[in-house]
């Protein structure tokens, strides 16, 4: 909205505004000047820092990627074909800058391909209900299947369980807890009473432990539970895996052979549960078109820049490729993926002779267990043992906020040393941790750390991270930070310089760990993990 105001209002505003603008910069200053540290936090000037920052702020490749990869393509679930379609898109692109790339097999996983997955609600009243189908899950066959809702019983013990079983033919059997609420805790913290928060809470913690209790007297797990209900002639499993934030389930894979295992919001599942349990006799019609499509080779794409004047060492990107598929894997781990690819654009364009080679891995099936990182560090071990530094990002959108030295001895007089080239709006952000201690997992760094690569993890603010994308159907483009990507791109970007430039090869003497309160044993480096060559197939 635009004001017109007088001269005299004018020139009392603008001395206001002086007056204010004077104070704001003291307050700056002071904080600023408090603030630990702060003298370092002005970065040494290079102007290969400033074309890196320039290319990266005028030029952000960043949307266009993001939505190639998340729109255009969708999930990456391992042995999909849209994994397979990402590989070869992530090729195309890094030819396109001009970085020689390849797909490098390491295994083969059971393939499968998502297809529609349409439930409705047709019986006491109709309501299309939000749910899809599991990973891997069976489909309906080509059909629609009908059929009433049941819940799986509270049995006594195993074999009232058994005797139990034979009411599920024919029906889609519901197999959570029924959640008391749809609001997240952050939620009840605003408005509930302490009175009433507790009192939920109390609810919430006793019905799981019931429910917890309902599961084991079946004599089964959650796992063989799901097979002895199709078995039991079961058309469907329904279950809701509520990720504790409004509307937000995740998405895992299915225990069910034969028969779809469906997830769905809670809302609606606790709709059918309610109407179950009140003898409304619901019914749902389901339609899963997924497609078997045999047993799939599964890739790493590697690109590389090579040096020149230490080729044979190595600066890696990292991040993982595959993804689960119930989003589109937006912030795990698309967003650590645009992370390495626009460093790698930048990198070619602003230095496009580092004297060691830098290489970016986009590795898969780290969702399935860290399995494309684990095969390339077997496979390679001659570029393993000359890793300058590794950089992995994997925790989300937000900013890098942490770096730990990962147990290496040294590691806090390299990497800070590269931190003093990273911009202070960048650097301000970043608290450093050394000499910390070394990941066993969690993402792909722990495969070359454990094998004694300086490998690190670039990790990064939440965005609630936890709740509301990971490994859920909500991980989506619209949740990524884009300034916070960029921040990140330029940050690695950054370290991969300032990695290969290094006059010296980075030291790898590891900490003596200490002792393990729960052992009373001196703490172990971890060791490596074989990777699953063929999975999935079981
Ligand atoms: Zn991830």
């Amino acid at each position: 909205m635009k004001t017109k105001i007088n001269l005299r209002q004018r020139s009392h505003f603008s001395y206001v505004a002086s007056l204010f603008i004077v104070i704001l910069l003291l307050l700056g200053n002071i904080s600023y000047a408090q603030r630990p540290g702060s003298a370092q936090t002005q970065a040494i000037k290079d102007p290969i820092v400033d074309a890196i920052v320039k290319e990266a702020t005028e030029n952000s490749q960043l949307e266009k990627l993001a939505h190639e990869l998340m729109d255009g393509i969708g999930p990456r679930l391992v042995g999909s074909p849209k994994m397979k379609q990402a590989n070869d898109w992530a090729v195309a692109k890094y030819t396109a800058w001009g970085i020689p790339a390849r797909n490098e097999k390491w295994g083969e996983w059971r393939g499968w391909d998502r297809g529609i997955t349409h439930v409705d609600m047709i019986s006491p009243w109709v309501k299309s209900l939000e749910g899809m189908q599991l990973a891997w899950s069976p489909s309906t066959g080509g059909k629609t299947v009908t059929g009433e809702t049941i819940v799986l019983a509270d049995a006594a013990d195993s074999i009232a369980f058994q005797q139990w079983l034979p009411n599920v033919k024919g029906k889609f059997v519901l197999v959570s807890m029924a959640q008391p609420t749809g609001r997240p805790d952050y939620n009840w913290e605003e408005f509930g009473t302490k009175e009433s928060i507790e009192k939920m809470k109390k609810n919430r913690a006793e019905l799981t432990q019931a429910w917890q209790r309902r599961i084991s007297k079946s004599g089964y797990n959650a796992r063989t539970l799901a097979v002895a209900l199709e078995e039991a002639g079961a058309v469907g499993v329904i279950q809701s895996n509520w990720s504790q934030g409004f509307g937000v389930n995740k998405i895992f894979s299915a225990n069910t052979k034969k028969t779809p295992t469906i997830d769905l919001s809670l809302e609606d599942y606790s709709l059918l549960f309610r109407l179950t349990e009140s003898g409304s006799k619901p019914q749902i019609s389901v339609r899963a078109d997924s497609k078997e499509t045999g047993v799939q080779p599964t890739f790493n794409t590697i690109a590389e820049i090579k040096g020149s004047e230490k080729p044979d060492e190595y600066v890696i990107l990292s991040a993982h490729f595959d993804s689960w598929d119930g989003g589109t894997g937006a912030t795990d781990n698309g967003t650590g993926t645009l992370t390495m690819m626009e460093a790698m654009r930048i990198l070619k364009k602003i230095l496009p002779n580092p004297k060691r080679t830098i290489l970016v891995g986009h590795w898969g099936s780290e969702e399935q267990g860290l399995n494309g990182s684990r095969a390339f560090v077997e496979d390679h071990p001659e570029i393993v043992q000359n890793v300058q530094a590794l950089f992995n990002q994997d925790n989300g959108t937000g900013r890098v906020a942490n770096i730990s030295g990962q147990g290496f001895l040294n590691a806090y007089e390299y990497i800070s040393r590269w931190l003093t080239r990273v911009p202070s709006d960048i650097r301000q952000h970043i608290t450093t941790n050394f000499p910390g201690s070394p990941g066993g997992g969690g993402s792909d760094y722990a495969s070359f750390l454990a094998a004694g690569a300086p490998a690190f993890s670039l990790s990064s603010l939440g965005w609630s991270y936890g709740n509301y994308t990971w490994h859920t159907n909500r991980d989506t483009y619209d949740k990524i930070v884009f300034d916070d990507v960029r921040n990140n791109a330029i940050l690695t970007a950054i370290l991969a310089y300032m990695a290969s430039e290094d006059n010296t090869k980075t030291s790898r003497e590891k900490i003596v760990l200490p002792i393990n309160p729960r052992t009373g044993q001196p703490g172990q480096w971890p060791t490596p993990t074989k990777a699953t060559r063929k999975g999935g197939l079981n």
